[in-house]
């Protein structure tokens, strides 16, 4: 259309030039109109999209083109120039839109010039008669091919692009499932990181600083062990739910794994007053959650980080909240924590001792004291605990509360425990036949098949029969995995074993566990004695506990007994069996002895003596 406006618009100007009187008048007049038609067609089919109007334009051009002709052939007839109703009809099958468009077109071109033929009687016109016929045949045939061509290439763009479209479509969901958490729609720990190392370039480049807190449910192990998976996983998703809520609007919250959230927001409220938050977090968070048929009591413990350090990575980020978590769930259970550089300090020094603890030589800078565990009534000793004692030539002492836990969280526990325990036998070979050597063991051994294997073997070696080797646990290990817990126990115990409970009387104190485990002996935690010779009340709790082991039918040892008044104060309610710096501190396995050599007063005697005094 546009080819045709252009054409005419040229062809008005030659008309201009070549030509003069009636046939400028017709022709000028013929080739303007559809110079001006078909431009205006172009115009306005730019901008419809519409099928049949386009059709509908083209055959209208098409006309306009024919008359062309006509008014030419009209004017001076020339049979030469009949040539141009056969140039047309290869022009109308070349543009055209529909094949009803350009039969019509053709059949009115063909029967233009079959009219001029038979009108002007020329004989030799006839031969141009055919060749149009055969040129219309030859154009429409070559259509037909370019446009099944044609359509083939626009079918099999159009197939490319779905398949782009959905591939596209299909990465877009991939990358939304990489990225979340399947459980509960949050954010997941890939996610978290990437969110970390974009908040960190903030940081750096603007210096924003953001608030980093991850939190994670107390007890949860209990819950799903208890209540079994899916009530856990529906606790997840609605505290999930809830701290979506509690968080608030501008900040990003995301499912780190397992019962661990994570939380980053550079809310000025929130980074300005982290305490505020945590007791927000705390209030919105922590209570009652109701599980279908259970109801169960939840709290949280987490670690704040307000992070306005630019050099600082994303794994130092982590490391440092997940260091105030673990700080609040040793210390303020239930509690979120503000990372400060106390716990900096802490965590610093906890970093030395794990890298002394990993390159030392256990054999040598490990030993072991003995403290005794004796008889009030008899003035006997029992048999000793024995307690462990790091000397590290690079980072000093180490108390056992602290080696112990790097050593968990290393996985240097496996090795220890059996050095310390040869070590420990090796001690109590002088001792007479009736005394016992009493080991304890951390939540990890008594979780772990091959360490209890490593035991056995130990003791197998030593020349202390296992009815001589008594293990002290604590409730923790029962909590993460009551059932492999008993299953190691038992074994200990099916190998003569004895076992005392530890620290009995703090946390949980779960008497269910007494009944289905082969436990023998409660140690008394010395959380007990605080008042006991001051208060009576204090006094009676401790008889009130002895009872209880007398009705379970387990011995019962009060631990941490430092004085006289206490001593005498459990004497009083029954109490039989102490241990504490009263009798002895720790001391050296040579010392032991001379300890044992020396006299030692019962408990009527004491009680005498404490008579006298008063
Ligand atoms: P525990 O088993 O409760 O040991 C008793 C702790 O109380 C010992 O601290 C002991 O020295 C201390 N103690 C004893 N009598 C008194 C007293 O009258 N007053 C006071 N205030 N404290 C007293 P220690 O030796 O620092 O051990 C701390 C903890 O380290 C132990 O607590 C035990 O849980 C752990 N531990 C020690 N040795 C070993 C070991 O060989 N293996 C394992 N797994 N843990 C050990
Ligand atoms: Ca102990
Ligand atoms: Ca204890």
């Amino acid at each position: 259309m546009a080819a045709s406006a252009i054409y005419y618009a040229i062809m008005t100007l030659a008309h201009l030039a070549y030509r003069g009187g009636v046939a400028l008048a017709f022709l000028g007049l013929a080739s303007a109109t559809a110079s001006v038609l078909a431009g205006f067609g172009y115009w306005h089919c730019r901008k419809i999209r519409d099928f049949s109007a386009l059709e509908t334009w083209g055959f209208v051009t098409n006309l306009l083109i024919v008359v062309n002709v006509w008014i030419t052939v009209e004017l001076a007839f020339d049979p030469y120039k009949l040539v141009y109703f056969i140039v047309m009809t290869m022009i109308f099958a070349a543009v055209g839109i529909s094949l009803r468009q350009i039969l019509l077109s053709i059949a009115i071109a063909l029967g233009a010039m079959a009219f001029q033929i038979f009108q002007k009687h020329q004989d030799q016109t006839f031969v141009l008669a055919f060749m149009a016929f055969g040129v219309a045949f030859a154009s429409i045939g070559l259509w037909w091919i370019f446009r099944r061509a044609m359509l083939q290439v626009i079918a099999s763009r159009r197939t490319a692009q779905d398949q782009q479209q959905k591939a596209e479509e299909l990465e877009r969901v991939a990358r939304r499932q990489a990225n979340t958490d399947g459980l509960t729609g949050l954010p997941n720990r890939l996610r978290l990181l990437r969110e970390l190392d974009e908040s960190l370039d903030r940081l750096s480049a603007h210096r924003d600083p953001f608030a980093l807190v991850i939190l994670n449910l107390d007890g949860f192990k209990n819950i799903n062990d208890n209540f079994g998976h899916m009530t856990g996983a529906s606790l997840i998703e609605q505290v999930a739910s809830k701290l979506e809520t509690a968080a608030g609007k501008d900040t990003f919250c995301s499912r780190m794994g397992g019962d661990e959230f994570a939380i980053i927001s550079f809310d000025k409220a929130i980074i300005g007053e982290p305490d505020r938050f945590a007791a927000q977090l705390k209030r919105s968070l922590a209570g009652r959650y109701e599980l279908g048929a259970y109801s169960v009591s939840l709290s949280l413990s987490g670690g704040f980080l307000l992070c306005a350090d630019p050099s600082m990575t994303a794994a130092g980020v982590i490391e440092r909240a997940e260091f105030a978590l673990a700080y609040a769930k040793k210390n303020l259970r239930g509690e979120v924590v503000v990372f400060t550089e106390q716990i900096a300090h802490e965590m610093e020094n906890l970093f030395n001792i794990d890298q002394a603890l990993r390159t030392c030589n256990l054999d040598e800078e490990f030993s072991i004291v003995f403290q005794p565990q004796h008889n009030l009534t008899t003035g006997r000793t029992l048999g000793f605990e024995a307690l462990a004692r790091w000397n590290s030539p690079s980072v000093g002492a180490v108390t056992p509360d602290l080696f112990f836990r790097v050593a968990e969280t290393s996985g240097m526990l496996g090795k220890l425990t059996p050095v310390l325990l040869r070590k420990a036998l090796a001690g109590a070979r002088w001792w007479p036949e009736d005394l016992t050597v009493s080991f304890n063991l951390s939540t990890q051994d008594i979780l772990s098949t091959a360490t209890i294997d490593r035991i056995g073997d130990v003791v197998a070696q030593s020349e202390i029969p296992p009815e001589r080797v008594e293990f002290e646990i604590t409730e923790t290990a029962l909590l993460h995995e009551f059932s492999l817990a008993r299953d190691n126990l038992n074994r200990l115990a099916g190998l003569g074993h004895r076992i005392a409970l530890d620290d009995f009387g703090v946390g949980y104190s779960n008497f269910n566990y007494l009944k289905r485990l082969p436990i023998t002996k409660l140690k008394l935690d010395r959380s007990f004695l605080e008042d006991v010779g001051e208060r009576p009340e204090a006094t009676e709790v401790i008889h009130a506990m002895i009872k209880l082991a007398e009705i379970l039918g387990l011995e019962a040892v009060v631990e941490g007994v430092e004085t006289e008044a206490q001593a005498c104060a459990i004497a009083s309610v029954g109490g039989n069996v102490i241990q504490g710096y009263f009798i002895s501190r720790p001391i050296e396995p040579e010392q032991t002895k001379r300890f044992l050599a020396e006299p030692r007063q019962g408990v009527s005697n004491l009680l005498f003596r404490r008579e006298v005094k008063e």
